[in-house]
């Protein structure tokens, strides 16, 4: 299958070695193409590196110092608390040894592996350092990065992926951004003892049902989080001598100056095609910056390349780990057989891994009377269920909505213990559509979280 006889002719080059590009890059191999990957970071990715992964080994830790706190008098007694440096040492041991094994993992298969940065020089043929390539397919994976925000003082914060490896958790934190990177920080550094404050430009995670989004806003500030909305972050300055930071922000007319020990950038990411010298690609990207792709996740003006993962934004993505790798098997099953298969982005969820977590899929309340759906709504608040009363959980809250016509779940939003967890049993019905009358048929085990979704109905 090898296009051309020189070492630096490939049948598919991947750039990005996350969970977008792996698929592309080993199911081609196995067929028998010549295939190198392509990473100017150390291998592995977002999620597993700088995301997810290492976010989630943080959040467990945090979430045990707000169970404890809810325990107290009710049967546990002393207290926990973060040691952040150990805490971050038990976090590498998941983080470290990625790279490597990735790594070992695509040469055993056969592929080239480089290190650098790709950019096309041609429709055919990319650089890395001083190779040229010459390509049959290219697939772009190269993710994104945090967007930039034209402030003064824009290179004085600090990024998630730096968050993720501080030394030491600074006393006083500001997160620029209400996203979900910055109410999770938020909710971690304030469980180990941080004084935070949010400064949100508009409202907090607009993706998500407001209502319960109301919900999650007034429990973090319940727990000492000064979490403000509205909020244009217009400056950040050093503040001489101290190492401190001042961040100027404010709405309308006022402007307040907060002081921090450290700012981070929380305030969205876009996808990361600066340095790909597209255009020599002829490769087009849309107005986001982002790989422009077909509903084949291919280039309209590049046919030999494709793109998965938060690098592209086609109609139902979302910048998500296992939506990079399902979009990488798209592309990977596209390149191997011809253009059959469209990525299906029914039934996602989404989670905000605070304490208690924030989880979601399908339709808001909103958004399925705006597609006219005849929309049955259920919420209620959970926060006297015994799930939830078990632990002392001090907020719950869920919605549901049901098209009335067809029984069928369309949307289901949680806020509270085990919300992660509950919300794939909502999203098998949304992806596959099981009408609410078998979700309240099923009999679940007792006494879970789970078997709360009949009364959500
Ligand atoms: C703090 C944080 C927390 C997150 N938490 C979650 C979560 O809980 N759940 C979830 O589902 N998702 C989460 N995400 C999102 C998730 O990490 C991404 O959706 C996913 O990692 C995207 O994978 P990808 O393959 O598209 O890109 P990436 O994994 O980002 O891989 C892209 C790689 O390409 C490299 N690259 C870029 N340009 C070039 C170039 N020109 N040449 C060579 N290499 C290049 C990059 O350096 C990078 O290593 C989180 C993200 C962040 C930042």
């Amino acid at each position: 299958m090898t296009t051309g006889a020189s070492a630096d002719s490939y049948d598919l080059v991947v750039v990005g070695t996350g969970s977008g590009g792996s698929a592309p890059a080993s199911r081609c191999r196995a067929a028998g193409w010549r295939v190198a990957v392509v990473d100017d970071q150390p291998y592995g990715g977002t999620c597993a590196l700088r995301g997810c992964d290492p976010k989630k080994v943080l959040v467990g830790a945090a979430g045990i110092v707000a169970w404890q706190e809810q325990m107290r008098e009710h049967g546990v007694a002393g207290g926990a608390t973060i040691d952040w440096p150990a805490l971050m040492r038990f976090k590498r041991t998941f983080t470290d040894p990625v790279p490597p094994a990735k790594e070992a993992a695509f040469a055993k298969l056969g592929i080239d592996t480089l290190h650098g940065v790709a950019r096309f020089v041609a429709e055919d043929r990319l650089v890395v350092g001083d190779r040229e390539l010459a390509i049959r397919h290219a697939v772009i994976a190269s993710g994104a990065l945090p967007r930039p925000l034209g402030i003064p003082g824009e290179d004085l914060l600090t990024t998630s992926t730096q968050f993720l490896e501080l030394a030491a958790l600074p006393r006083r934190i500001a997160f620029v951004g209400a996203g979900y990177v910055s109410l999770e920080f938020a909710h971690i550094a304030r469980r180990a003892g941080a004084e935070i404050v949010v400064l949100g430009r508009g409202k907090p995670l607009p993706h998500f049902d407001e209502e319960v989004v109301a919900s999650l806003v007034a429990h973090s500030r319940a727990i000492g989080i000064d979490l403000r909305i509205d909020t244009e972050v217009t400056a950040v300055e050093r503040i001489d001598s101290s190492g401190a930071f001042r961040v100027l922000a404010g709405s309308g007319q006022c402007t307040d100056a907060i002081e921090a020990d450290l700012v981070v950038h929380g305030a969205g990411r876009v996808p990361n095609t600066a340095r790909l010298d597209a255009e020599r690609g002829h490769v087009r990207l849309d107005q986001q910056g982002a790989i422009d792709v077909n509903d084949f996740l291919q280039s309209p003006t590049n046919p030999r390349v494709y793109a998965a993962g938060d690098v592209a934004l086609p109609p139902g993505s979302i910048p998500l780990t296992p939506v990079a790798g399902h979009e990488g098997q798209v592309v990977a099953s596209n390149l191997l057989h011809g253009n059959h298969k469209r990525p299906d982005y029914r039934g996602i969820p989404s989670v905000v891994f605070t304490d208690p977590p924030l989880a979601s899929v399908g339709l808001t309340e909103r958004a399925a009377r705006e597609a006219g759906h005849n929309a049955r709504v259920e919420s209620g608040d959970t926060t006297g269920w015994y799930s939830n009363r078990r632990v002392r959980e001090p907020v719950g809250m869920f919605k549901t909505v049901i098209d009335a016509d067809s029984d069928l779940v369309i949307g289901a939003h949680l806020l509270g213990v085990h919300a992660e967890e509950v919300i794939n049993v909502f999203a098998l019905a949304v992806r596959f559509g099981i009408p609410a009358k078998e979700l309240q048929r099923m009999i679940y085990a007792y006494p879970t979280s789970g078997s709360d979704i009949p009364y959500m109905l």
